[in-house]
């Protein structure tokens, strides 16, 4: 059920006019990861380049898989992926190679757009969405490369609180493979790196495409990326 008081949507729109995509790029920068850190999801180190763009939330399932058995996380507040404080217009860039199957505009999430890829190495396929853009430039049937552009980030939406940031996540299709409670996942756990290494694309690197694992959605300062 959803009531959102005229009052809250106002008060969002003040923040975004007075907020402005500059001042939060400036605040936040790169490199760093902002607030909690290690309270809930994957229980490990990530390791944030200095030229990513910053990381302002982190995944926070409502339950979350512990020794096998699902638990609710303690602060009751769920996130179902990252939050990367981009400006606005930033480009988004695939994951991984893929196809898109969806293209949307919600009101909660404003202009989002979905990707299927390939398996993992644990033999199930995933998914990763994109929200809150400002604009799609990839239609659905696309097939899409790894870094290739599928639209440039915003604040569309009001989950996005008028904030520009682009918020990412990983689902995961194949329920079968792994019975655990969790559908959407920590991004943490598919970069190309490994786990909690977060590893910005660069179209000078060779990628395996053995399996799906992913690059960093938005691109790195100084990095080859176009
Ligand atoms: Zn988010």
């Amino acid at each position: 059920m959803l009531k959102l008081p005229i009052t809250k949507i106002v008060i969002i729109l003040l923040v975004s006019a007075a907020v402005g995509a500059c001042s939060v790029y400036q605040k936040y920068g790169f490199g760093r990861i902002v607030g909690s850190k290690l309270e809930y999801g994957v229980s490990t180190e990530v390791r944030m380049p200095a030229n990513a763009p910053s990381i302002s939330q982190r995944y926070m399932p409502l339950w979350g898989p512990s020794d096998g058995k699902p638990v609710r996380n303690q602060a009751r507040k769920e996130h179902k992926g990252v939050d990367l404080l981009v400006p606005m217009k930033t480009p988004v860039i695939a994951g991984d190679a893929g196809e898109v199957v969806r293209v949307e505009l919600s009101f909660m999430f404003g202009r989002q757009v979905m990707v299927n890829h390939g398996k993992t190495d644990q033999g199930f396929r995933i998914q990763t969405r994109y929200f809150h853009l400002t604009e799609a430039v990839v239609e659905e049937g696309d097939s899409v490369s790894r870094g290739q552009i599928l639209g440039y980030s915003g604040a569309s939406g009001l989950a996005s609180g008028g904030l520009p940031h682009l918020h990412f996540e990983v689902h995961r299709l194949n329920q079968a493979i792994q019975p655990i409670a969790v559908k959407v996942l920590d991004p943490q756990l598919f970069w190309v790196d490994g786990v909690g290494l977060i590893t910005c694309f660069d179209k000078t690197r060779e990628f395996q495409k053995a399996s799906v694992k992913l690059t960093y959605p938005v691109p790195c300062r100084d990095v080859a990326w176009q």
